[in-house]
């Protein structure tokens, strides 16, 4: 009986142990999951639960080894099915970046001379400065309506006109929330006979992923759905047979030298099979409360603009132009009241200059500098959104005269 109790706490024990970390995390108010989110209750369980139990290495001569090397080919199976992929085609990787920089020096080295890479300007720094540093003034920007979104008919014009050899845009943007219309994108390069590489990094786990393995590139971060960091997914192309991320090992089909890291990347998928399966079907009330949040804020605060109001974005992501004040001060205040947002992407802050984001979709720089971010996690509720406007209304007092405010 004291056995069979203890076992009963044991096996609790972590799940406890995530849900104080939990409330501790609603107790700030996080607001800022793009930048990464808390580990999941069920990716800490999992990634636990791997690392006592299948912590061998995958390509050991034991049977506890082949093992390990068993569940990760399912973990990959499972991720490709989701994707609508070959699960050959899936390549374990540390994040988005590795994978960024990976898919722009695999472009640069096989595209046919002369061929020209179509990129979003709007897409996060890994690549775009991947892109710069590896294709060069091989690079041609694409255009974006105001609301930050490209345009599939456009980019089919482009490419029928020929030159191209693939085209780069990400699936949500991870400023604004903006969603691009990647389907369509994928499609236009199937017909064109171009790649088409898509970061996923803010899609995965936030809305259904099916469909994203038409792309011939997708790239994606755990952390930014609540696994683990320094996990990620990168797909690569059907026909890229010669391509490699590392030498030195025949691990993950020999595409990336190194021991793998089986926990890292069952906590990741565990997780993701979690939000495919459930999360994702609490979109539609997630939606109506950011919608709220942001009719709440702009009767507040006058003159107080949502970036990209015009187009579909993510349930999660709202960028603000507020209408008064220097962003870093905002950010600042709002700590102070508990209020953890961004004023952008985390990999641009403290660099100089507005967002490119911003400044691609026609914001002048003063009213970039005006822009915060502020991005839920599926743990963030209703009221914790009713409390953000509160305190945006208590915070504009501190950062500008008391006249601009309307009480909620
Ligand atoms: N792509 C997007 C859209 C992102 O938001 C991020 C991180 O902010 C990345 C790529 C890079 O992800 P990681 O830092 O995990 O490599």
């Amino acid at each position: 009986m004291k056995l069979r109790r203890r076992r009963t706490l044991e096996t609790l024990r972590p799940l406890l142990a995530s849900a104080a970390s939990m409330v501790e995390i609603c107790r700030v108010h996080y607001f800022d999951h793009n930048a990464t989110a808390p580990l999941a209750p069920v990716a800490r369980e999992v990634w636990l639960r791997t690392h006592d139990r299948a912590w061998q290495n995958p390509s050991s001569p034991y049977g506890a080894a082949a093992r390990v090397k068993v569940q990760l080919d399912a973990a990959r199976e499972n991720l490709a099915r989701l994707l609508g992929c070959r699960a050959a085609r899936v390549v374990f990787t540390s994040g988005a970046t590795e994978g960024a920089n990976a898919v722009c020096a695999h472009l640069a080295r096989t595209l046919p001379p002369g061929a020209r890479v179509a990129v979003n300007p709007t897409e996060h720094p890994c690549v775009l400065e991947a892109a710069r540093f590896f294709l060069g003034d091989r690079l041609v920007w694409l255009e974006v309506t105001r609301d930050g979104v490209v345009s599939p008919r456009a980019v089919d014009n482009l490419l029928a006109a020929g030159g191209l050899g693939a085209v780069a845009v990400m699936a949500a943007n991870n400023e604004t929330g903006v969603l691009q219309p990647w389907r369509e994108l994928a499609q236009a390069c199937r017909r064109h006979r171009a790649a088409f590489f898509c970061d996923a990094a803010q899609w995965l786990g936030k809305l259904p992923a099916a469909g994203l393995g038409a792309a011939d590139w997708v790239i994606g971060s755990a952390h930014k759905f609540g696994g683990p960091k320094g996990v990620g997914v990168l797909v690569a192309a059907e026909d890229a047979e010669d391509f490699h991320l590392s030498r030195g090992g025949e691990q993950e089909h020999g595409r990336r030298a190194g021991t793998e890291d089986f926990p890292g990347v069952a906590a990741m998928v565990a997780e993701f099979v979690e939000a495919e399966t459930k999360k994702v079907l609490l979109e539609t009330e997630r939606v109506r409360w950011r919608e709220e949040f942001e009719r709440a804020v702009r009767a507040a605060l006058p003159g107080a603009e949502v970036v990209g109001a015009g187009a579909e974005r993510l349930w999660n992501t709202v960028s603000l132009i507020l209408p008064h004040g220097d962003n870093t001060r905002w950010v600042a205040r709002l700590d102070k009241h508990g209020f953890q947002v961004s004023t952008g992407s985390a990999c641009a802050t403290g660099k100089d200059g507005p967002s490119h984001v911003l400044a691609a979709m026609r914001f002048s720089p003063e009213r970039a500098r005006r822009a915060i971010r502020v991005s839920a996690g599926w743990e963030t509720m209703e009221a914790d959104w009713q409390k953000l406007a509160e305190a945006l209304a208590a915070v504009s007092t501190e950062v500008a005269p008391s006249d601009a405010v309307v009480k909620l």
